[in-house]
């Protein structure tokens, strides 16, 4: 069952209904809570990861970027179903949602989307692994590389 996505919230989810959108957050506070703490995390204004010695708060912001690719793929899936489904709905006196197809290379900005997002992900959890105790040679490991290419490029 799914979690509130609430900053610190936790709360178990009720079952989504079969149609619609699953729930996200069990209440409009923690929504906006969690709107807030994102936009401070995309803006820089989140302790940076590096000054962070307890291992909680490396999980928390792991947690976040967690989230971050998550909404990501969601988007770019959400834009590829709208683009397959043909031909457009088209409500008078609205404008049609705009389809990735609509903007040259829009299903590539919306993976590089992805991809920046997981690239922020794989940096918090190995901040958060470091954090847990891992050494760089086990680090290194996970990644395929060695503890020296992990430690320059996370440390
Ligand atoms: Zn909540």
């Amino acid at each position: 069952m799914a979690q509130c996505m609430g900053p610190g919230c936790g709360r178990q989810l009720p079952r989504a209904s079969t149609t619609g959108r699953p729930r996200e957050y069990c209440s409009e506070r923690c929504r906006s809570r969690w709107r807030r703490l994102r936009q401070r995390v995309r803006e820089g204004r989140e302790a940076p990861l590096r000054r962070w010695e307890d291992g909680a708060e490396h999980r928390h912001l792991l947690m976040v970027h967690a989230y971050e690719v998550a909404e990501a793929a969601r988007r770019l899936a959400a834009g590829v179903t709208a683009d397959s489904q043909d031909p457009p709905e088209v409500v008078p006196g609205l404008a049609r949602r705009p389809r990735l197809s609509d903007e040259p290379a829009g299903h590539t900005r919306a993976a590089a989307e992805v991809l920046a997002a997981a690239q922020q992900l794989a940096a918090a959890a190995v901040a958060a692994d470091r954090a847990a105790g891992a050494s760089w040679g086990a680090v290194g490991r996970a990644l395929g590389v060695s503890a020296d290419t992990a430690a320059r490029r996370y440390g």
